[in-house]
């Protein structure tokens, strides 16, 4: 066969070899030794998810914490699957998380819509582009000529039904299925019988010759994983579709390598077709970059207790939006991603918990190498400490931007009410032991809201210990002394005065040991007060409540439960 003939039949538009691309597009200048060159490449499908976020945290930080490059590939090329609009949606997420790509797709000034690629301008930067795979098909054609020419690649025009029939052959006999050796009919095909498909109008795929033998194993290091061996690849795998676009199989490789990324990241499900792609670098004559295959993030099952994938049906804390519309701050996602994604990073934390994560020493090998778990509690604990360290100011712009955008109805309540909230958020802050009860905006506006007149409800049950004629006697004897002008010193003196006046312990010790000789203690009479100024129970310190709130606001709200 002259494979010669064979590649410029196929391919008569084709000029280029993958030596004039590599020339085209030569290593990166001027990165420092030991620099890690990581992409993400997302398939514009629409959804994104904390998985996507988990691995591009981890592309973002080999790349910058090593002084490399983290860019942004599209992997368009099942138009099948793509959505409109889906990279713009995704670049802002991520960039809301934190993550941004030095090189790539982009979407300068074409905020919402597709970026135009008739626009290259508008749709991405950088040396290494097309960064949209459904734009490089002469690239991809370029190196599948190549494979031609040598002999390793070859059309297969091979009908649908016929892939089923021999797949059925192949199950009713036991034999391994697919198109490989003896059963890929159309390796050895003649150029006259190639020729004859062509002229009766078929379009072939064009399918990589495997020489693979299952029974070898070849080794390969995962940085994730350590050295990993897989058996040889038989199967003669579609490297360029009916489209002229390649599959990812064949994308990856042919990208990777232009684009010259040293570590690819990538989700676990993609182990298994190594041996694939090995054979594909090895038939170019390329070398391999280090793989990651990261792992999948599981929860704990709240019904079964087992540990389980997270679930896009049942899960909706796996999208992104979720975490968005909730308003956790993206500094916190981050933060809790970190913990998951290096396994010292949370004691690196601990000992210097007001470093910029940049300093942490981030690894491809200490990130985990089975189904890492991903637990909203803990989420909401590592929440609690960032936002611990925020100011009151700080607080307040996220929660009004928050609101601005996913719950306008609050919106001029925060901002007609800046002043007073930013004393509320700065209530037993600062400090050796700050507060940690704000986690993320919804809950924080659920955890002040009885400031507001029109949110507050009684949410606590009076203590049982106070009868409703007492309760009012309490209220009526605040509402005569109450002055905003006590310190919290002289003001609980008074409220330990009403209880002793109404027959109840000063201290809730002397009431413990004798309960015949008292109603109740002073406990359950300043629980009446602060039910009746917050509806709640437990609440930050009272007498600075009230102080925040003004002696007009107290009164009425003592009124009020009366
Ligand atoms: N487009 C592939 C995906 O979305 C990318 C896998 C990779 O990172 O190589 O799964």
């Amino acid at each position: 066969m002259d494979y010669e003939k064979l590649a410029d039949l196929l391919f008569p538009e084709i000029d280029k070899t993958p030596e004039d691309y590599e020339a085209m597009y030569p290593e990166r200048k001027g990165l420092k030794e030991g620099a890690i060159t990581t992409r993400l490449a997302p398939s514009p499908t629409g959804f994104i998810h904390l998985g996507n976020l988990y691995g591009a945290l981890a592309d973002e930080r080999l790349a910058h914490k090593s002084g490399g490059v983290c860019y942004l590939r599209v992997e368009d090329t099942d138009e099948k699957r793509e959505v409109e609009g889906a990279i713009p949606v995704l670049l802002d997420t991520l960039s809301y998380f934190g993550i941004n790509f030095d090189e790539g797709a982009c979407h300068l000034g074409t905020e919402g819509s597709k970026p135009s690629i008739s626009d290259p301008e508008a749709a991405e930067r950088g040396d290494y582009g097309p960064y949209w795979q459904s734009e490089r098909s002469h690239i991809y054609k370029a190196c599948v000529k190549k494979l031609v020419r040598e002999g390793k690649a070859y059309p297969c025009f091979m009908t649908e039904e016929e892939i089923e029939e021999l797949r059925k052959y192949q199950e009713a006999n036991k034999i391994n299925p697919g198109v490989w050796g003896e059963y890929a009919k159309h390796r050895n095909l003649s150029i006259e019988e190639v020729k004859a498909h062509l002229d009766a109008g078929e379009k072939p795929v064009i399918r990589f010759k495997s020489n693979g033998d299952p029974s070898k194993y070849f080794k390969v290091r995962d940085a994730i994983r350590g050295e990993i061996s897989m058996p040889e690849n038989v199967q003669d795998v579609v490297i360029l579709k009916k489209n002229d676009l390649p599959t990812y199989h064949f994308a990856h490789v042919v990208d990777d390598h232009l684009m010259h990324t040293t570590y690819v990241v990538r989700g676990e499900e993609w182990m298994a077709s190594v041996p694939i792609h090995v054979q594909l670098f090895d038939a170019m004559g390329w070398e391999y970059p280090i793989f990651c295959h990261n792992t999948v993030l599981m929860k704990i099952d709240e019904t079964t207790g087992q540990k389980r994938k997270l679930s896009k049906r049942k899960d909706p804390e796996l999208g992104l939006s979720y975490y968005k519309e909730l308003g956790y701050f993206p500094e916190a996602v981050r933060e809790y991603l970190m913990t998951i994604l290096n396994s010292d990073y949370e004691e690196w934390r601990i000992a210097n918990p007001y470093k910029d994560y940049n300093e942490f020493n981030f690894s491809a090998d200490k990130m985990s190498d089975s189904g890492t778990l991903f637990d909203l509690n803990k989420l909401n604990d590592v929440s609690k400490d960032v936002l611990a360290k925020k100011s009151a100011e700080e607080i307040f712009d996220f929660m009004q931007n928050w609101a601005n955008e996913y719950e306008p109805e609050k919106a001029k309540l925060l901002s007609d009410n800046k002043e007073m909230l930013l004393k509320v958020f700065d209530i037993d802050r600062g400090g050796e032991k700050p507060r940690k009860d704000l986690v993320f905006a919804k809950q924080i506006f659920e955890f002040v809201k009885y400031f507001f007149d029109e949110y507050f409800v009684y949410e606590s049950e009076w203590p049982a210990e106070v009868s409703v004629e007492d309760r009012k006697a309490i209220l009526d004897a605040y509402a005569k002394t109450y002055d905003p002008a006590d310190d919290n010193s002289a003001w609980f003196a008074k409220v330990k005065e009403i209880a002793v006046s109404l027959g109840y312990a000063e201290k809730p010790k002397d009431y413990k040991k004798n309960p015949e000789s008292f109603k109740g203690h002073v406990g359950h009479v300043s629980s009446v007060i602060r039910i009746a100024i917050t509806g709640r129970a437990n609440t930050p310190d009272l007498w600075t409540i009230q102080q925040i709130m003004g002696k007009e606001k107290v009164i009425k709200r003592v009124e009020m439960a009366k």
